[in-house]
């Protein structure tokens, strides 16, 4: 059955009030739409935990650096709602740009540390707009837990830090990334992609899973980053924003395998970003 969808906060409100009264644990699953197989591994995790469980749609103007790529974001509400039918989940919540940030609309919640590296110094601004954002979904659905993809696994840790920052009693949950059969990781973004375009995006991740049999073979990374990085030149990406190894735990920079070492990668393929990171 298709879940009901609502725009109002005061009618989300109201739903969660007596779910909370009933003694029911709410969950929610914050995305941008365009729903793909690794969104609803993350709704089946969140059904698993919870009695209620909240997905919310919402295209967040403030996360976006450059105007052009709001503009293609893909938005496709209606078979977002076809694809949750299916996995029972309560209700879909999609505000209204104005009810989230009215005109006079005046905070910012902004994560230091953890944000001035990888996607956060590429793209100023954005985590800014997670966390401002986060926060705001947050404090709306009442939820006690959160799931979010490792997938954008610096997003993750900054969601969590930020709960226990502010102390937001939420319990934030990762959840695995999930993977096209070539490898690719699935994202929304991969329906801009060409046909061609889409033949060449795998290498992102086979680049990065080479890098990581080099560092367990005991390379370092100032060894292996050059040849990677020419690899997807030559294959057509057009930039790389960063082939780095960092701590899985508070982001730090590593130059050779470590135990909870985590590879990360981002570069453009025909005005398309991808992102990706493995444990190594
Ligand atoms: P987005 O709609 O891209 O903002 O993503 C919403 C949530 O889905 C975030 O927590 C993402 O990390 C998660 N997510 C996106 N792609 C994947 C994937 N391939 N596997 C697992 N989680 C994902």
């Amino acid at each position: 059955m298709t879940a009901p969808i609502i725009r109002s906060l005061a009618e989300l409100r109201a739903l969660t009030r007596i779910w909370h009264s009933a003694g029911e644990t709410i969950g929610v699953v914050p995305t941008m739409g365009a729903l793909h197989q690794g969104h609803l591994s993350l709704v089946r995790v969140a059904k698993d935990a919870c009695a209620r469980v909240i997905v919310t749609i919402f295209v967040n103007p403030k996360q976006f650096n450059n105007a052009q790529d709001l503009e293609n974001y893909p938005r496709t509400e209606h078979d977002d709602a076809r694809k949750l039918a299916s996995l029972n989940v309560d209700v879909i919540y999609v505000p209204d740009g104005d009810q989230m940030y009215p005109d006079d609309f005046a905070t910012n919640v902004s994560v230091s540390g953890l944000t001035n590296m990888l996607c956060g110094a590429a793209r100023p601004g954005h985590f800014d707009g997670v966390a401002t954002v986060v926060t705001k979904l947050f404090l709306q659905t009442q939820a006690d837990k959160a799931f979010f993809g490792e997938k954008d696994f610096q997003q993750l840790q900054v969601v969590t830090r930020l709960a226990a920052d502010l102390d937001i009693p939420i319990e934030v949950v990762g959840c695995p990334t999930i993977r096209e059969e070539d490898g690719l990781a699935m994202s929304s973004r991969n329906l801009l992609l060409s046909d061609r375009s889409r033949i060449k995006a795998p290498l992102l991740a086979e680049v990065m899973n080479d890098i990581a049999k080099a560092l367990n073979d005991g390379l370092l990374m100032a060894d292996i980053v050059p040849d990677a990085t020419a690899r997807l030149l030559a294959a057509g990406f057009n930039d790389v924003d960063y082939l780095e190894l960092r701590d899985g735990g508070d982001l730090t920079l590593l130059d050779r395998m470590k135990p909870n070492a985590r590879l990360f990668g981002a570069a453009w393929l025909a005005g398309v970003r991808l992102i990706d990171n493995i444990a190594v």
